[in-house]
């Protein structure tokens, strides 16, 4: 069982070392930002952004999908820990990229007998995924106006990083879409 493998590896220095790194570092990120990326093994968010513990959030799941669930987090990070920018960080091949939300809904219903309640947000294009989640923080009403959104695709074999649309402030797209 792999999750004995984890266990053994915790006993084996793991939780000295993790104890170690997080010496001195506050709950609070210190550089004010939330990062939201893939699950993808090979990103080292750390290594990338030249990050210690203690300087932002990172959130990650399947693509780095804005999600319902990513905004609950990036409010409570804002509200109780202080962050005012966050990093939308999707990534050349991924996987989400590889099937349509409804074959792979198609194939759990065949395989269980019905169809989740939620959807994957698998995407064909990151970029075209990474401006969608930028749009939705910059639009989201729990978001304060000051925050600075700003989306990026990651090039999973240079690690260089292009940046997706502009810089628009969020409570002036919040202003301009009601209107
Ligand atoms: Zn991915």
């Amino acid at each position: 069982m792999s999750s004995e493998e984890l266990l053994r590896r915790h006993e084996a220095g793991g939780a000295r070392l993790a104890a170690s790194n997080a010496r001195g570092a506050a709950a609070v990120p210190a550089l004010r930002t939330v990062v939201v990326t893939c699950m993808d093994t090979r990103i080292d968010v750390q290594a990338l952004f030249g990050l210690g513990l203690g300087e932002v959030h990172t959130l990650r799941n399947a693509g780095g999908v804005v999600t319902d669930d990513v905004v609950r987090s990036v409010v409570v990070s804002q509200r109780k820990l202080g962050t005012r920018e966050v990093l939308v960080v999707a990534h050349s091949r991924c996987g989400m990229a590889t099937f349509s939300d409804d074959d792979f809904s198609e194939e759990l219903a065949a395989e269980v007998g019905m169809r989740p309640l939620w959807r994957t947000y698998a995407f064909a294009d990151p970029a075209v995924d990474v401006q969608r989640g930028v749009d939705r923080l910059r639009r989201d009403p729990f978001l304060l106006p000051e925050t600075v959104v700003r989306g990026f695709v990651l090039d999973i074999e240079s690690f260089a990083l292009t940046e997706v649309g502009g810089d628009e402030p969020a409570g002036l797209a919040g202003v301009r879409d009601s209107a």
